[in-house]
């Protein structure tokens, strides 16, 4: 079979000849690979930024948002069955004892920093023709969502930090009225929370540098949110006033945005970080008046990676809600589906919203 991988001591990423694996054991599931999607982390790790092969092996494998079909069950395996539609989880948990979120089965709070992470940290991913997976790591999804569950595990991130929100918005002592919310980002990770956002019943903003005409502001609009392009509205109209929103969902990575967005909060709001700047980034911000209003506003801010099981099913049935709400937006998400040897230069150039890699025709 046929595989993607990027051998970090060489800088080189490339089309790999290996033998199909075997399920070993009892808990395995043998999966053929649909449909894997492209994103910055691949990118990042393609061009040597990060990623880390399995402990022996000199490549990893690449791809981490994957769609598969069960083809074969090992005799413990009690929850899926042959041609089964599934996602995997992407991160495993650590072996140290003393990780209580590890060992209760949420390695996305993982203390320790031991966890691997296929097709990015110490792990293969899913670009290959067939991969084996504990049945513990897959995650069902309905037949019906087939030509758009590529997007379940992008989609995890956003429902992970939007469910968060939530909760902590459940603190409130009283019934707030109609929520406001403000998405910082339109790539794939900031469409998806502004759809997450909408049909989680807020009045929705999006806020991001592509002009008023892109397909991204298309986008945003065509799902009910409201489009505000960086090109024309300085960030400052973002914070007039005492601050516009309840929620804001931050997806740039832009450290500076990343500061500012603690200016946009209405009182009691709450801002969820999901971007990763990078170490050196640095910003200038009045911290005096940062910090007053935290304290004096009572307002959160809070950052979310990867997910858990619950965030994968959160992310399924917001995906079903959105093919019910605006399916054809959620289809406009994936902008072109390649081949896997179309990879590596796929990799090089920047595309439209989400590149698919097709692995093999759903049946
Ligand atoms: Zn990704
Ligand atoms: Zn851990």
């Amino acid at each position: 079979m046929q595989a993607i991988a990027v051998f970090p001591s060489k800088k080189s990423l490339k089309l790999i000849d290996l033998p199909q694996p075997k399920p070993q054991e009892a808990n395995d599931v043998l999966l053929r690979v649909h449909e894997v999607g492209l994103c910055g982390t691949d990118r990042e790790i393609s061009s040597f930024e990060y990623g880390s092969p399995p402990p022996g092996s000199d490549h990893l494998i690449l791809g981490h948002e994957s769609l598969a079909e069960v083809v074969e069950v090992g005799r413990g395996v009690r929850s899926l069955r042959p041609r089964d539609l599934v996602v995997a989880i992407v991160r495993r948990p650590c072996p140290h004892a003393e990780c209580r979120a590890c060992r209760g089965g949420r390695q996305d709070f993982c203390i320790t920093g031991d966890y691997t992470e296929r097709g990015i940290k110490g792990a293969d991913g899913f670009l290959a023709d067939y991969v084996v997976e504990d049945e513990a790591y897959l995650v069902k999804v309905p037949r019906v969502l087939a030509d758009v569950a590529v997007l379940v595990e992008p989609l995890t991130v956003v429902t992970k930090a939007a469910d968060q929100a939530q909760a902590i918005f459940n603190r409130l002592p009283y019934e707030p009225g109609p929520l406001r919310g403000l998405v910082l980002g339109a790539g794939p990770i900031g469409l998806l929370g502004a759809m997450v956002l909408v049909a989680d019943g807020f009045e929705t903003v999006v806020y991001s540098r592509d002009t008023d005409q892109s397909k991204q502001a298309q986008l945003v609009r065509s799902v009910g949110a409201k489009y505000m392009s960086s090109t024309s509205n300085p960030i400052e109209t973002l914070a007039k006033g005492s601050g516009q929103f309840d929620v804001v969902l931050e997806a740039v990575g832009f450290a500076p945005l990343m500061l500012a967005a603690t200016q946009m909060l209405k009182p009691n709001g709450v801002l969820a970080l999901t971007g990763v700047p990078p170490e050196a980034a640095t910003a200038e911000l009045n911290v005096g008046r940062a910090l007053r209003n935290l304290v004096l506003r009572n307002e959160l801010v809070f950052g979310a990676v990867n997910a858990g099981r619950r965030d994968h099913l959160s992310a399924i049935r917001h995906l079903e809600q959105f093919m019910v709400l605006f399916p054809d937006s959620v289809r406009a998400l994936i902008t072109d589906r390649v081949a896997l040897d179309e990879v590596p230069q796929i990799l090089t150039e920047k595309r439209g919203i989400k590149s698919v890699v097709e692995m093999s025709r759903a049946a």
